[in-house]
């Protein structure tokens, strides 16, 4: 059984003293926990260099929440994959769904991301999901397969093989409905097998395919004990410490049991 990943997406929120608090009360709370399980907090782009600055002791690493399309220059606004790197970030998230719906950012927009943060050694934590009426119609295998092949199936065997993939179901984004531990290793597997078919047996085990959506401390051991559930992907639960903690402390759980 390969380490299970968590990774913290704190949103637009927290000003910057609750920003350090939060950093310093995580750190504090994992070390000597001897974790397996990868950690990833990714505050806003402001509070990044707080992160940063603590993660070389604490057992955490740093992640944006979004990166530019555009490699540099006159793009007012704009933060660049390259300038991330800069700053000790290793993680980014792409495609989360509420980009998708506020910046219409389409697939192909993601694709640019995910080659610039490459380019520049970053993660690219590559988010995909059906909303609600995608999955009452039936449509949602169809509608993740797209994403993940327009995202994605670009990639070389040796660049597909540094993503992350967080499955996050619209409709159990920030609304307390979580998929089902079924509904969400139905998606995981069926993502696993979409990687199987393009970059063989090997890259699909090792790929991380998280889930996202209204995980908890109460549910997280059910879905991260599903064969194809890697870990998570948490918005409104990593935005206080204890929560946060005790998800980390269900993937190691889901680690051993599994
Ligand atoms: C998210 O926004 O990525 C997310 C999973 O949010 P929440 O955990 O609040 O549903």
């Amino acid at each position: 059984m390969k380490p299970k990943m968590v990774i913290g997406n704190w949103k637009m929120n927290k000003s910057f003293e609750e920003a350090d608090d939060l950093i310093i009360a995580i750190g504090e709370q994992l070390s000597g926990l001897k974790l397996k399980t990868g950690v990833v907090l990714c505050p806003p782009y402001l509070y990044l260099e707080l992160a940063t600055d603590h993660a070389d002791e604490a057992d955490f690493s740093v992640g944006a929440q979004n990166c530019s399309e555009y490699k540099n220059g006159a793009v007012t606004g704009e933060i660049s994959a390259e300038m991330l790197a800069q700053l000790g970030v290793e993680f980014c998230i792409v495609g989360h769904s509420e980009r998708r719906k506020f910046f219409h950012e389409s697939n192909q927009t993601i694709a640019k991301k995910v080659d610039l943060l490459l380019e520049s050694q970053l993660v690219p934590v590559v988010c995909c999901g059906e909303v609600i009426e995608e999955r009452k119609s039936n449509q949602h295998f169809e509608v993740v397969e797209k994403q993940i092949k327009e995202s994605l199936f670009h990639l070389s065997k040796e660049d597909f093989e540094s993503v992350v993939i967080a499955y996050e179901p619209v409709w159990a984004i920030g609304t307390g409905e979580t998929a089902t531990p079924e509904q969400a290793e139905e998606m995981h597997s069926f993502i696993r097998q979409l990687i199987e078919k393009k970059y063989g047996t090997e890259i699909a085990y090792s790929a991380y395919i998280l889930y996202g959506g209204s995980c908890n401390a109460q549910n997280a051991l059910e879905l991260f004990t599903q064969p194809n559930v890697d870990g998570g992907l948490i918005g409104g639960a990593s935005l206080k410490a204890n929560d946060f903690v005790a998800i980390i402390e269900a993937a190691e759980t889901a680690i051993k049991e599994n």
